[in-house]
């Protein structure tokens, strides 16, 4: 759906204007304005209120030096970054990544999406999101856990428990969770709920590493349930082998799918039998070694090269779990040719926009990775309340809040789509209804 209401096409102006070199972020920007176009003009008070100007500019951004030492005793220098989005629903609230590829425009991506994430899990979080130019990969865990401590010597003055609390993302697991929140205790004396993702001794949240994953399994059942299908007996392609894609794939072979390929940022491995877990679990989660080592113990499994090929393997449902833009249309054309039926983002905008599109107009149900990841913060959502009452819930409690959250949310989309004449669209029904809460939010709490 292009932008033909001129309001909204001059808010894009300038966001354009204000943002040029950041594509991503004006990706993200034009998916969200496109869908609000019909409820702009059904609500006048939006405009007038100037909540699409103010939405689209993060309320504070910050940008800092992390200096670090090297095993060999050279002096590093990193770009470190936080930006927080939007406040009206409650603390900033978004993961932290570190990847070479990070910059403004991917953290503002990320935090703008996370805006409207946030609000469909129902939970009373603001987006936010942060990162910095590192690559962990081939670090020592001593120049890991210096980075870290270097990146929250500067980070701990713009967060707290009721301000912004950050999380993990692409490349921040456990390992650096731990790290930042040691510096950050260190620094300030409190042990608090200042980020997402702890260990379960000192304050995490049961089904929280599961919970992006079995999350996006959710809300992909109730799609296929809408369809009167299940995943019983269905193949299923994953991209990725991190966090998201190795608790996909758990999740869904426990609903009777059978994960037939996954990926890593080198290529991808294929076995028609199907991708042993546990060996996948020990080669990213333990040995932090690459995807291709697979075949050393699956001889009939077999690896590719190069990450884009893992769409031509035929599936009735793919999970692209990696990252943005990793599925573009000529993928979507092969995934639709081959009989596929329901994609669910795992990862970010892993889909471009007009493989998004294309999936939407060939009847295959899409959900959208604001909608369809919003399992991975509802949990964190849930590990700050817990934190708040010095409480910890079971897993089965927990993941049964998880599970209707994600629930609720594919029917916020659904009525949303139907609401403003576009039945089925998930992508349009979420932007919408995220965007409506945080919409009068803005509105009740003045010009600020
Ligand atoms: P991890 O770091 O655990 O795993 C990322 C996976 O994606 C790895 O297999 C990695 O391969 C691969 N990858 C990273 N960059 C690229 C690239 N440029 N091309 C191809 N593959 C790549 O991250 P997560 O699983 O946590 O995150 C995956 C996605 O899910 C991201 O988009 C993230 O924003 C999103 N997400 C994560 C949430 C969470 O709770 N963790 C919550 C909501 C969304 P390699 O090892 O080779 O780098």
């Amino acid at each position: 759906m292009p932008i033909t209401n001129s309001y909204v096409q001059s808010v894009y102006d300038v966001t354009k204007q204000r943002n040029p070199e950041q594509a991503e972020f004006l990706q993200a920007v034009t998916e969200v304005l496109e869908s609000l176009q019909p409820v702009i003009e059904k609500h006048p008070e939006y405009q007038e209120a100037g909540i699409l100007e103010r939405i689209v500019e993060p309320e504070r951004q910050v940008i800092f030096r992390v200096p670090w030492v090297d095993d060999q005793g050279k002096v590093q220098v990193n770009r470190g970054m936080r930006i927080q989005f939007n406040s009206a629903l409650g603390p900033y609230k978004g993961g932290i990544r570190f990847h070479p590829t990070v910059y403004p425009g991917i953290i503002k991506f990320l935090g703008f999406e996370q805006i409207f994430k946030n609000s469909l899990t129902g939970l009373m979080m603001g987006g936010g999101k942060g990162g910095a130019d590192f690559e962990p990969k081939g670090k020592s865990d001593g120049e890991v856990m210096r980075f870290c401590q270097s990146f929250m010597t500067e980070l701990y003055r713009h967060i707290g428990a009721d301000a912004d609390v950050p999380a993990g993302d692409i490349n921040v697991g456990g390992r650096e969770i731990g790290y930042l929140f040691g510096q950050y205790k260190r620094l300030t004396k409190q042990f608090e709920g200042i980020l997402t993702g702890k260990g379960l001794d000192w304050g995490g949240s049961l089904v929280r590493t599961e919970a992006t994953g079995y999350g996006s399994v959710y809300y992909c059942d109730e799609m296929l349930k809408a369809r009167k299908e299940s995943f019983d007996g269905k193949t299923i392609v994953v991209s990725g082998s991190g966090n998201v894609a190795i608790y996909t794939h758990q999740k869904v072979t426990e609903l009777g799918g059978k994960v037939v390929a996954m990926s890593d940022s080198n290529g991808y491995i294929y076995d028609k039998d199907g991708i042993n877990l546990d060996t996948v679990q020990l080669l990213k989660e333990v040995q932090r070694k690459r995807i291709k080592e697979y075949c050393n113990e699956h001889p009939s499994a077999k690896y590719t090269e190069g990450c884009k090929g893992i769409w031509n393997i035929p599936c009735d449902v793919a999970f692209p779990s990696a990252t943005q833009n990793e599925l573009d249309k000529e993928s979507a054309q092969t995934l639709v040719k081959n009989g596929c039926i329901a994609v669910s983002e795992g990862a970010n905008m892993p889909c471009t926009p007009d493989a998004a599109e294309f999936f939407v107009k060939n009847n295959v149900s899409f959900g959208p990775g604001k909608a369809a990841n919003a399992g991975g913060v509802a949990t964190s959502g849930l590990e700050m309340a817990q934190n708040s009452q010095r409480m910890a819930w079971s897993f089965e409690e927990t993941d049964k809040k998880l599970q209707s959250i994600m629930v609720n949310i594919h029917q916020l989309g659904q009525e949303a789509a139907e609401e403003y004449g576009t039945p089925g669209n998930l992508i349009n029904g979420s932007n919408i209804a995220g965007f409506v809460k945080v919409a009068n939010a803005m509105i009740a709490q003045g010009v600020v």
